[in-house]
């Protein structure tokens, strides 16, 4: 997932040539496990802080300190690795992002034994560790940027329809399972289950749009999952809060999802007696077909 989602579009949008047809086809393949050498022990999600350094050294490069987190690293046969290589300038712009071979000397993985007795998560230490110059992706010092398009990758791979990080049942088998038990009166659970066909069908498209990036050759996905929603959600008149509202090009296919979970909602079967059957037969008569 990590080689998939993170580093193969990474190495689309900043790779040479030659990095792309060394590392991707055994990436897409599933040959080669990859994984993701970004948080440190001092840099979690202030990840411009991290103080592992990487000093130039004619054609190769000397990498010293310590990841953590690192899922899959002892099954990984590359890690995408950003560390500092330029100290006197601002911490976002002294970071050089790194493919790693993980069979490097001078790596040592250390396994985090989870409370479950299982084992995903590891510590990497690098002790003068060297890494060929032909390693470095983009530009030296650019790593920051090319780490934010890794991180927004990562965002939507682990954005899928499903409830677990994109895995699991999905916002469709909850509708499907509320209309097969005949549906439900309660307004403010058919109100939430609208919401989470809007959230899947927005994360869907987010999806597409990713795809469609890509293809067109962008660096990785823009728009609701890049920007931040929430900055951008407003108060309606009547107190609900709303996502962005979208304008542009793209301002149909919200506009779509949204109509599209109204009709929804509208079409969840109503049980007898309640107050929608008179809501239905309100709107009904204000709005004559
Ligand atoms: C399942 C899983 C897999 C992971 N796999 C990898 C991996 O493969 N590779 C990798 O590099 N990393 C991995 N990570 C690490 C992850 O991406 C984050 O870097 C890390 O979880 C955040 O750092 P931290 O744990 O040190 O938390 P901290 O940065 O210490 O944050 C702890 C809490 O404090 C809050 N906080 C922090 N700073 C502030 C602030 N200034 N103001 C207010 N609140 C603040 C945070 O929101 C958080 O709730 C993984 C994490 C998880 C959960």
């Amino acid at each position: 997932m990590i080689g998939i989602g993170w580093a193969g579009p990474t190495l689309l949008a900043a790779g040479t040539e030659a990095q792309q047809k060394r590392y991707l086809p055994r990436l897409l393949s599933g040959e080669d496990v990859w994984c993701q050498l970004f948080s440190e022990p001092d840099a979690g999600s202030d990840l411009a802080g991290l103080g592992t350094s990487a000093v130039r050294d004619g054609d190769e490069w000397i990498v010293n300190g310590q990841k953590i987190w690192t899922s899959l690293g002892h099954f990984s046969r590359y890690g995408i690795l950003i560390a500092r290589t330029d100290r006197d300038v601002p911490k976002h712009k002294g970071i050089t992002y790194f493919v790693c071979p993980m069979d490097s000397e001078g790596i040592e993985i250390r396994p985090i034994v989870e409370m479950t007795g299982g084992h995903t998560f590891n510590e990497v230490f690098f002790t003068d560790v060297r890494i060929p110059h032909d390693n470095v992706v983009g530009e030296v010092n650019d790593g920051w940027r090319l780490a934010k398009v890794t991180l927004t990758n990562e965002r939507v791979s682990l954005s899928g329809g499903g409830a677990l990080w994109g895995n699991g049942p999905e916002a469709r088998d909850l509708l499907e399972a509320v209309r097969s038990a005949g549906g439900v009166s309660d307004p403010l659970t058919r109100q939430r289950l609208a919401q989470i066909h809007i959230e899947s069908e927005i994360l869907r498209l987010i999806r597409l749009r990713t795809v469609s990036a890509a293809v067109g050759g962008g660096t990785g996905p823009r728009g609701i999952g890049a920007q931040g929603p929430r900055r951008r959600t407003r108060t309606e008149p009547d107190g609900s809060r709303q996502g962005p509202r979208r304008r542009g090009r793209h301002a149909h296919r919200c506009g779509t999802a949204r109509r599209r979970s109204w009709h929804l909602a509208l079409r969840l079967p109503v049980l007898p007696g309640t107050h929608h059957r008179r809501w239905h037969r309100r709107r009904a008569a204000q709005h004559p077909r």
